[in-house]
């Protein structure tokens, strides 16, 4: 694991991150946190020569170039340390949430000390005292306001603080979001399909998992007769039917182009047909128009293939099976489901 440093440690990392990128006037953005955490992390040298040198360049670091060098560090690299990215970008969220946690603690424990303080104190006023001890308590409750201020002078600090961190977190979990989307569909993409897989595997690998893959038919002639534009907008409306008519456990993706899977975990085989020939005819039922124009279109059809997981199967097995079937499913006329052997 790249970023294997305990909380503590990357609090440490974390507040060295923040202060520096308010010295040099950097946007307290996603991509500008996660840089300044992974520079005193020192995880990757030749990313703090780079910024070293950006910050003597400009003095701060521009938008456009903490955008680059956060594709080229954290973001362009092998589907094999995609998992490990993702364990470092939780491990940001996490860390702020920690923090964000003990910001509040230390609020509400200071809040207590000052009330109390401040009661003690008039109990003793109320108490019949000589002059001597009368002025000591002038003096103690004078410092003790000066306290008070002080502590609430620091408490709006802190909260500021706090919704500093809470608007970074929000963008944290934003971009995170962003990375796990498809953009035109809505749906998730494929590295939440080869996540999620993995993660069924590790929880269970005795209870079956099911994989129906799903392409739109002659979407290529669809395209060529009404315009990219309305493909565009049929592959939209296929991701609202997939949201629409895919309860959990089954998790919709857009796989690439016209093509869908939906991961079914311990779905049977019967269930999988069932949910798959309900798309099928739904789809094929609904009559689609130009809104701009109120032409109204063909039918849009697809073709399904479906394979259950053998224990332990690998994810490219099961795929490759649900690919076969797919185009059996298209050699037999499409608009069909087809189940795997
Ligand atoms: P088949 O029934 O054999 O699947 O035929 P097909 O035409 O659907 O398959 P083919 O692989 O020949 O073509 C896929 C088409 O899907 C071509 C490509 O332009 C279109 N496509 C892929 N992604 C998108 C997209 O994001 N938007 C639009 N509008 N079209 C897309
Ligand atoms: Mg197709
Ligand atoms: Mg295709």
């Amino acid at each position: 694991m790249i970023f294997s440093e305990n909380s503590d440690q990357a609090v440490v990392y974390l507040r060295k991150a923040v202060p520096k990128m308010m010295q040099h006037n950097i946007i307290p953005n996603p991509f500008n946190f996660t840089l300044w955490y992974a520079y005193y992390s020192k995880r990757f040298p030749n990313l703090n020569d780079e910024l070293d040198s950006v910050i003597d360049d400009f003095g701060t670091c521009p938008a456009n170039i903490s955008e680059k060098l956060f594709l080229k560090y954290i973001i362009d690299s092998d589907a094999e340390i995609d998992s490990i990215k993702e364990l470092f970008q939780q491990s940001v969220v996490n860390i702020v949430d920690n923090l964000a946690e003990s910001i509040d603690q230390t609020s509400r424990q200071s809040q207590n000390f000052s009330a109390a303080l401040n009661q003690s104190i008039v109990s003793l006023a109320d108490s019949e005292l000589g002059p001597e001890v009368s002025g000591l308590l002038n003096k103690i409750s004078a410092s003790a306001s000066g306290l008070c201020d002080l502590n609430t002078a620091f408490q709006g600090e802190m909260s500021e603080a706090q919704q500093e961190i809470q608007s970074l977190k929000k963008q944290l979990v934003e971009s995170q979001l962003q990375a796990n989307t498809d953009s035109l569909t809505g749906l998730n993409n494929r590295r939440v399909f080869d996540a999620l897989f993995r993660q069924l595997l590790e929880a269970d690998n005795q209870s079956e998992i099911s994989l129906i893959m799903m392409d739109i038919d002659k979407f290529k002639v669809f395209n060529d007769t009404h315009g990219h534009l309305m493909g565009d907008q049929v592959l939209k409306f296929v991701g609202k039917l997939l949201k629409a008519e895919c309860p959990a456990p089954i998790v919709p993706v857009r796989f690439g182009g016209e093509e869908f899977a939906l991961l079914c975990p311990g779905m049977d085989l019967d269930k999988t047909r069932e949910v798959a020939e309900d798309l099928r005819t739904k789809l094929s039922r609904i009559g689609l128009s130009n809104k701009r124009t109120g032409e109204k279109l063909p039918p849009v059809t697809a073709s399904f293939g479906i394979s259950i997981s053998r224990s332990n199967e690998m994810l490219h097995h099961l795929i490759e099976r649900a690919d076969q079937a797919l185009y059996t499913a298209k050699e037999n006329g499409r608009n069909r489901v087809h189940v795997a052997l």
